[in-house]
């Protein structure tokens, strides 16, 4: 395996495509916003001035070497689905083709496309550089050698890969979702201020991170995506708090907009 091919250049795209790079693996971004690509650019180029990194609008253009594809738009199942038809027509019959999704079924998204077998989910952790794990989720037609594959490729990134049978939310995001679902409740109830709240998580559970600062990290709006998802799937328990429905509506979407549960400045530092 040698090119690798990042569709959406955001958040968790931009951190894939850099340690694809940083592993000596030829890379190539796609995005269909050029002000997503360029701030992709000027993120990576922080780290490393390698030539093995392109960037893209075009799909088609951006695939058409891949070995393997990892996408990483939007948590939506529409617009993966729609994605991953464009990757099966143009990307070679050989590559494998991956989501990020932190909680949809690869099942279904493999199923629209001619390759069920070389589709499966990696699902990486924000942020990519320093979090060591990959959940390596298997639909229900994803071959072995996929899935062997794909856990060599998570190992020479240096991340350790856990398998995991599909079901909504998977293992650790659905675990956080609650977490982080609950503690906007609590925050909702008047039981303690956010940093209370979070110092708790902190210091009384050792979570390096409070669940507050981590929604806010993760992004308000993918957060809601996915506690809508998993309350489509699972159920009642899963109810997005209104809270985080409401900072959404007002655009406060965390980290990359300066307002979540804290405030940040332009270099996301909490004020
Ligand atoms: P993001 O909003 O930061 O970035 C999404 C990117 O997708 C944007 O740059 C957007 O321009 C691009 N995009 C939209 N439509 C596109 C298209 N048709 N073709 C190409 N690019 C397109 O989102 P994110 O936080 O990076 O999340 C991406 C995926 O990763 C989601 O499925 C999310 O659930 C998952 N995920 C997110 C986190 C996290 O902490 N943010 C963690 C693990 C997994």
């Amino acid at each position: 395996m040698k090119n690798i091919t990042v569709i959406g250049a955001g958040t968790m795209g931009r951190g894939i495509a850099l340690a694809c790079v940083q592993a000596g693996y030829d890379v190539v971004v796609q995005d269909v916003s050029e002000e997503s690509l360029q701030r992709c650019e000027t993120y990576i180029r922080k780290f490393t001035d390698s030539v093995s990194i392109q960037f893209e609008t075009d799909l088609q253009q951006a695939v058409k070497s891949a070995d393997l594809v990892i996408e990483a738009v939007l948590e939506l199942m529409d617009l993966k689905v729609e994605i991953f038809k464009a990757l099966d027509t143009f990307a070679p019959p050989h590559a494998i083709l991956a989501t990020n999704t932190s909680t949809m079924s690869p099942t279904e998204i493999a199923s629209q496309t001619s390759r069920p077998g070389q589709c499966i989910a990696l699902h990486f952790f924000n942020p990519v550089h320093k979090m060591k794990l990959i959940e390596v989720i298997c639909g229900l037609e994803t071959s072995e050698e996929t899935i062997q594959t794909s856990m060599e490729f998570g190992q020479s990134l240096g991340k350790e890969c856990v398998k995991i049978n599909e079901f909504p939310g998977f293992a650790a995001g659905r675990m956080n979702c609650l977490i982080g679902n609950e503690a906007m409740n609590m925050v909702m109830e008047g039981v303690g201020s956010i940093e209370d709240i979070d110092k708790a998580m902190k210091l009384g559970l050792n979570h390096p991170m409070g669940p507050l600062e981590l929604a806010d990290l993760v992004g308000l709006d993918t957060r809601l995506r996915n506690m809508e998802y998993l309350y489509a799937t699972l159920g009642e328990k899963y109810r997005p708090c209104p809270i985080l429905k409401k900072y959404v509506k007002a655009g406060w979407l965390g980290k990359k907009t300066g307002r979540g549960f804290y405030t940040y400045d332009e270099e996301g530092n909490k004020l």
